[in-house]
């Protein structure tokens, strides 16, 4: 049956490039970016679903052409209840900078064996390839394992609040169900990604006493304080949050102190507050909130020693918990590569954050996967041809693997 369907999704090759060709040409940008949300696009998709079950949800957004924002489900039913989801999204990021492109970033261009637009690589190479890969098991009239639904979803580039977040909230996905988020990957398609580290943003407003830069012992010098602060938290944040895990790049918790907002005007003031920020990427093995609790005695004790007041804010918080790697969705992914590619993927973890984050804060066991240049969010984005309809033959096969 393998064999079929890899033949048969590579005979849909012509059609692959040109729904994707067309949808690159229907600009969804999510309002929060000043667009006109994603409807025009899930007509066009909706357009191509013949044969799969279908059910569109609306989420109400008055700013949006037609007042909604659409998230699409598409099922072929499998020997099982249990669902495998392959969740995509149909929104873009704007093309940025027009001068930086060498074609129209919503006119979809064939070259090379790449598709370029804005949208191509992200996300709707992968949109189209689990499109295609429905599309090969309906022709060829098989019934698969699992039921295959697809996900084509809205808003994932500004916060999912009208997508993901809302299909989960709504009960859509069953908690046994399966979930593949092709939005993010290697070139090589060799590794999945199952954690991600929780992130933490801090802000750091240090009050001294402002006075003139020749009189100091008039005044408390924020800017010093701020430094000092800095400073000692950074090594005693790095010193007892020390552990490595090797399936992170980079396997350590990270700590950097980023943005310093502008204090004084002149240089002869000393000045009386000082703000600042830190950026943190924690592996899941800490819990952020005791990271948190000892940021606050550290502060405490830093207060008493120099006399100064810190107020200590979390601008930024996000956690999910890992995907297990021996989870049945890292299995199931893992055969159908394998057995399609000849290759046996590894796993990973990342510092950033996906909608992946979403289903596993909901308590799904979620794999990201795709086969990417990593051209997302660029100039001249594209799709490589080869990666659409190879990963095609994944998707394809993936509810037909049986442990
Ligand atoms: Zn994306």
């Amino acid at each position: 049956m393998l064999p079929d369907l890899k033949e048969k999704v590579d005979g849909l090759r012509d059609s692959a490039i040109e729904i994707l060709s067309k949808i690159i040409e229907i600009k969804a940008i999510s309002p929060d970016s000043g667009g006109e949300g994603e409807l025009k696009k899930a007509e066009k998709i909706e357009s191509h679903l013949d044969g799969f079950d279908v059910e569109r949800l609306d989420v109400k957004d008055d700013r949006a052409y037609g007042g909604v924002r659409p998230n699409i489900l598409a099922r072929i039913r499998g020997e099982q209840k249990r669902t495998i989801w392959i969740v995509s999204h149909m929104d873009v990021v704007p093309e940025g900078d027009e001068r930086l492109w060498n074609t129209p970033p919503f006119r979809a261009v064939v070259e090379d064996g790449k598709i370029y637009g804005r949208g191509s690589e992200d996300n709707g190479q992968s949109l189209v390839a689990s499109l295609i890969a429905g599309k090969a098991i309906l022709e060829l009239g098989l019934t698969p394992y699992y039921t295959l639904g697809l996900a084509f979803v809205a808003d994932e580039e500004t916060g999912s609040k009208y997508g993901i977040q809302e299909l989960i909230k709504r009960g859509v996905f069953e908690k046994d169900d399966l979930i593949v988020v092709p939005d993010g990957g290697t070139p090589k398609g060799d590794m999945i990604e199952i954690a991600e580290k929780s992130v933490v943003w801090f802000k750091f407003s240090v009050f001294g006493k402002q006075t003139h830069a020749s009189m100091p012992e008039k005044g408390l010098n924020a800017n010093r304080m701020a430094m000092e602060f800095l400073l000692g938290i950074d090594r005693a944040l790095r010193d007892k949050y020390s552990k490595t895990n090797p399936i992170f790049q980079p396997p350590v918790s990270t700590f950097e102190p980023t943005k310093r907002e502008a204090n004084v005007d002149n240089v002869n003031t000393i000045p009386g507050l000082d703000v600042s920020y830190m950026d943190c990427r924690i592996l899941p093995e800490y819990n952020v909130d005791e990271v948190i609790e000892f940021v606050n005695r550290m502060k405490e004790g830093f207060e008493k020693e120099k006399g100064c007041r810190i107020e200590v804010e979390v601008v930024q918080r996000e956690f999910s918990p890992p995907t297990d790697e021996n989870s049945e969705v890292v299995r199931v992914l893992s055969r159908a590569i394998e057995s399609v590619r000849g290759i046996r993927p590894g796993v990973y973890g990342m510092g950033g954050n996906t909608c992946g984050a979403f289903f596993r804060k909901a308590g799904f066991q979620t794999a990201v996967w795709s086969t990417v240049d990593n051209t997302a969010h660029q100039p001249n984005e594209y799709c490589r041809i080869d990666n659409l309809v190879e990963d095609a033959k994944v998707f394809a096969y993936l509810p037909f693997v049986r442990l």
